[in-house]
This record gives C-alpha cells, sequence and structure tokens, in this order.
C-alpha cells in the first residue's frame, strides 16, 4: 500500500483527477491511499495568511515555512523534536518528501520506478514565487522539477509524478504488460500506432503491419521505436 500526501492550497484542483484512472482504481483496490491536505489550514493567523515578502527584496510573495511547517508536522505525526531531525526521520519512515521546484532534478521514468519503492510519499506544492528556501534546506527528501518551464503551482507536476508512480503498481492497470512494454522502459519511445480503419481519406496504416507475419511485424517496430535524445 502506497500512502500519498499532497500539501496543496488547492485541493480542489487534485478532486476531479483523482476519479479517475489510474487513481481510481489503485484506491478500490487499496493498492494507494491518497489524503489532500489543505495548506490554509496551518496559516500563521486567522486571516489564513500563509505567504510572504522575500528579505532582500523582490516582487510578489512567497509560500512561508511556518505553515508548510505545521502541515508537515501534522501529515508526519512528528513531536518538535523528531522535527529537528527531519531528514533522517523521514528516511527512516520510508517517507519521501518531495518539494516541487523548478530548481529541482528532472523527473523521468526511472524516477517514478525508484519512488514507487517507497511506503509513503508527500508532496508539497509551491505557489506564488515560490517557497522559503529552509522547506528544501531542511524539511524535505527531494526536490523535483518536471522540466525547465515554470508553472504557477506545484500542483500539475504532483499529479503528473503521482500518476507515473501509481500507474506502475501492479494491478493498477490491468493489462500489466502494457506498462511494462512502455515508452522509456527500456531506454527507447514507444513506437507508433494504428488502429481501424486502414485507411482514412487517404491516410493509410503501413502496409507491414497489415501483413500478419510476427516476425516482420516486429523487426518493423523496433526500426520504428525511437531512440530517447
Ligand atoms: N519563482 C520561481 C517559480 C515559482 S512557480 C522560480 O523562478 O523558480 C510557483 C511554484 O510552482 C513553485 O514553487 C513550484 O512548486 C511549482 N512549479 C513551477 N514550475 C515547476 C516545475 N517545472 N516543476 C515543478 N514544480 C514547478
Amino acid at each position: 500500500m502506497l500512502k500519498l500526501e499532497i500539501i496543496t492550497l488547492f485541493p480542489g484542483l487534485f478532486k476531479e483527477h483523482l476519479k479517475n484512472l489510474p487513481f481510481k482504481r489503485a484506491v478500490e483496490k487499496n493498492l494507494a491511499e491518497i489524503n489532500l491536505h489543505n495548506l490554509r489550514d496551518h496559516a500563521i493567523d486567522k486571516r489564513g495568511t500563509v505567504d510572504g515578502t522575500t528579505y532582500g527584496g523582490g516582487v510578489g510573495m512567497i509560500l512561508m515555512i511556518e505553515p508548510i511547517y505545521k502541515a508537515l508536522k501534522e501529515v508526519m505525526n512528528y513531536s518538535d523534536e523528531q522535527m529537528m531531525n527531519f531528514r533522517h526521520n523521514a528516511e527512516k519512515d520510508k517517507t519521501r518528501v518531495i518539494l516541487l521546484s523548478p530548481n529541482g532534478i528532472k523527473f523521468n521514468q526511472k524516477t517514478a520506478e525508484n519512488l514507487g519503492e517507497t511506503s509513503r510519499i508527500v508532496f508539497i506544492c509551491g505557489r506564488y514565487e515560490g517557497v522559503d528556501a529552509r522547506i528544501q534546506e531542511h524539511f524535505c527528501t527531494d526536490t523535483i522539477s518536471i522540466g525547465d518551464f515554470v508553472l504557477s503551482g506545484g500542483e500539475i507536476p504532483a499529479l503528473a509524478i503521482m500518476e507515473a508512480v501509481v500507474r506502475l503498481i501492479p494491478g493498477t492497470i490491468l493489462k500489466e504488460e502494457a506498462t511494462k512494454i512502455e515508452s522509456f522502459t527500456f531506454g527507447k519511445i514507444e513506437f507508433p500506432q494504428y488502429s481501424k480503419p486502414e485507411n482514412f481519406l487517404g491516410y493509410k496504416v503501413p502496409e507491414m503491419l497489415l501483413s500478419g507475419n510476427h516476425q516482420k511485424i516486429d523487426e518493423w517496430r523496433k526500426l520504428n521505436s525511437k531512440e530517447i535524445q
């Protein structure tokens, strides 16, 4: 059972997505448990403040350390003392605490496989101009980017990573084979696939695939799997 905990200011962004595959089946079959934690519940005041200006000046606000600290403390069920040695304790508890950030290590299929081996993953979704750097320095085990571009929040990156990890859990995808021969698993991109009709407005399916000769088809597919750049 893989536990996924998401700390976000926008839990609503996850809800619709979590009702669909692969999450739906993984949760139904008790292969995964997914919990949303609203960062607003850990605001520093009654007005719900979670963001502040940056020392040294700069445009815009960042998420403050305290609400994230408090959310993590609750999710991990840690004492103040355990929080002092956060990274060590998280590792001991087989929990990966991931801060989503463009400055992180770039996500790929290998990382998805590797994350799947843990028992719990906590995602910290940034917003605005980012997150107080002390979170990255002391209160996470990994910082992950989904690519060299900037989004407005860590929610879509968290969903992308969760989806890549959850669909690898055996039993989540019915045709398990499908995940084994997919793109990237063998270091190549998947071959092109075609369905009915054979001829659509003159756009034809490659003839080799209609031949019924499996050896030839395999050769064609190997030839047409692109190398990863
Ligand atoms: N000012 C920051 C960007 C902040 S974007 C900078 O220049 O680096 C706001 C939040 O969106 C980030 O804290 C992060 O959680 C998320 N985010 C944006 N782009 C991302 C990416 N490529 N990968 C992962 N998270 C990203």
